[in-house]
């Protein structure tokens, strides 16, 4: 789940660049953080609860050293605390790691019986133990490691120091992310690109059961029969910066800013004179959206363009149930995969198990080459470049704009005039709610309500404003509430409510009244023009054409959450409890 790095390099700056990288996966979340290195040959272990800071203030960053593994953890298996942080270390081996190995009981009776004594509650020093133990009768590196991956279940991605092979650091993964990055006379291990940019924009992307061998001036890569292979060396293309938070005060407001420029790549990568890198999609009868959080909202929202627009019907699902249910395909059936990471743990599943049926896929993903990506029959990649902030804004809007681009397409209708929305975009991003953000910021609960296009807003402005400001909101149809939750509203209650479609505008209105009518406050969006004042505060928002509407209609919830966040000193980038990359199921 979170941050993953490793240095091996002459110019002996393991120890800066072993954190340095750490503190550019911050934004992933973790609970403690852990560095091994090599000293005058002496490998030190240094760790500590809570944020890579206290780690620093344990070591002299200066101190020469060519070769160290750093982590932050997420904590799965035992609490936060010192002994469960990693590395962990027994024996000959020294380890960090991603992901959680799933039979670590059955490893560690067997551990047990071989007299191992293991002092932490995690499943990182089993696997590690376990790698020991394959050691001792292998007596080589590659065949323990090329055995552990196959006895090891679940998810990892482990940085490897073995005592015997001082010259050489090594990597493995299944399922969670793991790069090796090339620089000069040094190389490097990461969980993600942002880590390495400060050196180098080249890096090899590890598959699963692939390991690798990594020394001061070569990166050797060996699949799962142990035969060396030739990897392909990519080129990150985005720029240092989209990795910095430069004058802003946080990445999440840097990447609000960012909406009207994602908005206009993500379209110039689809949308010329012509239709451009769009598969064929006119061939599917029937699509299943699979995603989770903020990308499911996604997807809810492509649910009602497609239908609306294509007459195409589509089923938008949580990834987490999808892969465990029974579903219904048709050979007409196309399952479109949407994931900021491209990584997420469950979502890759469906997308597998959809293979299996020997279902076509679709995904649309952020992170190029990522396992999703790359496992999918065609890509359709969002231009958002890097998102840091845990709570994704400019990534989601890059969603909502592909299925845009998708419905379109499918309606043969590229004549829609979306040449200004760039300028719209830019303008709501600049706006600032401020006051709004005060009126509400003390309240237990926040409703959401819509109807249509503008419910499935609701769920994405609702799940923001919980993410990051902890406070409970709630999204509902706007003519659900009364069929229950409308006993919790009580004077002052904030109601967000949200109407953008001209057809359903008097209703969603009546809806209104009838919280207002027990004392709720109401911030009411629109993008049309009311004449009478049933609210308490009105965000009017451009009136734009239907396919591009909830790409206005979401700016003011993203800065809302933002600012009610902000207001109660919450820490807006890295919100408790969260990790960016869900590579855990
Ligand atoms: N499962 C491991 C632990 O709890 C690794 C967690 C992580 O990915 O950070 O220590």
């Amino acid at each position: 789940m979170c941050g993953i790095t490793g240095y091996i390099g002459k110019n002996n700056t393991a120890l800066k660049t072993v954190i340095d990288g750490l503190e550019s996966l911050e934004y992933r979340g973790y609970d403690s953080a852990g560095i091994a290195y090599l000293h005058n040959n002496q490998l030190n272990i240094v760790k500590e609860k809570g944020k890579i800071v206290n780690l620093k203030n344990k070591l002299d960053i200066t101190t020469l050293s060519n070769m160290a593994i750093g982590h932050t953890r997420w904590a799965t298996h035992g609490k936060p605390s010192k002994t469960n942080s990693h590395p962990h270390s027994v024996n000959k081996f020294s380890i960090v790691h991603n992901g959680i190995i799933e039979n670590y009981l059955e490893l560690k009776e067997e551990l047990l019986k071989a007299n191992y004594k293991l002092k932490s509650e995690t499943d990182t020093e089993i696997a590690c133990a376990y790698i020991d133990y394959l050691y001792k009768n292998e007596k080589n590196i590659l065949k323990t490691l090329n055995k552990a991956s196959k006895i090891f279940k679940g998810s990892y991605a482990f940085a490897i120091i073995c005592l015997d092979d001082l010259n050489h650091l090594y990597a493995l993964k299944k399922t969670s992310p793991l790069i090796i990055a090339k620089g000069k006379n040094e190389n490097y291990i990461a969980s993600d690109v942002p880590a390495i940019l400060k050196y180098t924009n080249k890096y090899v992307l590890l598959d699963d059961y692939e390991i690798a061998k990594i020394g001061n001036d070569k990166i050797e890569i060996y699949d799962s029969n142990l035969k060396l292979i030739n990897k392909k060396l990519l080129k990150f293309e985005g720029s240092l910066e989209s990795s910095m938070k430069c004058e802003y005060e946080s990445f999440m407001l840097k990447e609000i800013h960012e909406e009207s420029k994602v908005f206009i790549d993500t379209i110039n990568n689809y949308l010329d004179t012509d239709f451009k890198n769009i598969p064929n999609l006119t061939k599917y009868k029937e699509f299943h959206i699979v995603a989770c959080g903020s990308a499911y909202h996604a997807g809810l929202v492509g649910k009602y363009l497609i239908e609306n627009y294509a007459n195409i019907p589509v089923n938008v699902e949580i990834a987490s149930e999808y892969r465990y249910k029974k579903i219904f395909y048709n050979k007409k059936t196309l399952v479109i995969l949407i994931s900021q990471s491209g990584e997420t743990a469950d979502t890759l599943a469906c997308l597998r198990k959809a293979k299996e049926e020997h279902i076509d896929t679709l995904s649309i993903v952020n992170v190029v080459g990522s396992s999703i990506a790359r496992e999918s029959k065609y890509i359709m990649y969002t231009k958002a470049g890097c998102e840091i902030a845990v709570a994704t804004t400019k990534a989601y809007l890059s969603q909502i704009t592909v299925l845009a681009i998708i419905t379109m397409y499918l309606t043969k209708n590229i004549n829609l005039n979306y040449k200004n929305l760039e300028k719209l975009i830019e303008k709501e991003t600049n706006k600032d709610y401020k006051e709004i953000a005060k009126k509400i910021n003390k309240s237990k609960n926040i409703f959401f309500i819509g109807r249509g296009i503008d419910y499935a807003l609701c769920m994405e402005g609702a799940l923001k404003l919980k993410e990051i400001s902890y406070i409970n909101a709630c999204a509902y149809p706007a003519g659900e509430l009364k069929h229950g939750t409308i006993s919790l509203i009580e004077k002052d209650t904030p109601i967000i409510a949200i109407s953008t479609d001209e057809k359903l505008l008097e209703k969603t209105i009546s809806n209104i009244k009838e919280v207002k009518a027990r004392g709720a406050k109401v911030i009411f969006i629109t993008n049309s023009d009311i004449k009478s004042d049933f609210y308490d505060y009105l965000i009017k928002i451009p009136k734009t054409n239907s396919l591009f509407q909830s790409i206005l209609t979401i700016i003011p919830l993203q800065i809302i959450a933002y600012e009610v966040a902000k207001s109660l000193g919450c820490d807006i980038d890295k919100p408790r409890n969260l990790a960016k990359s869900v590579t855990v199921e």
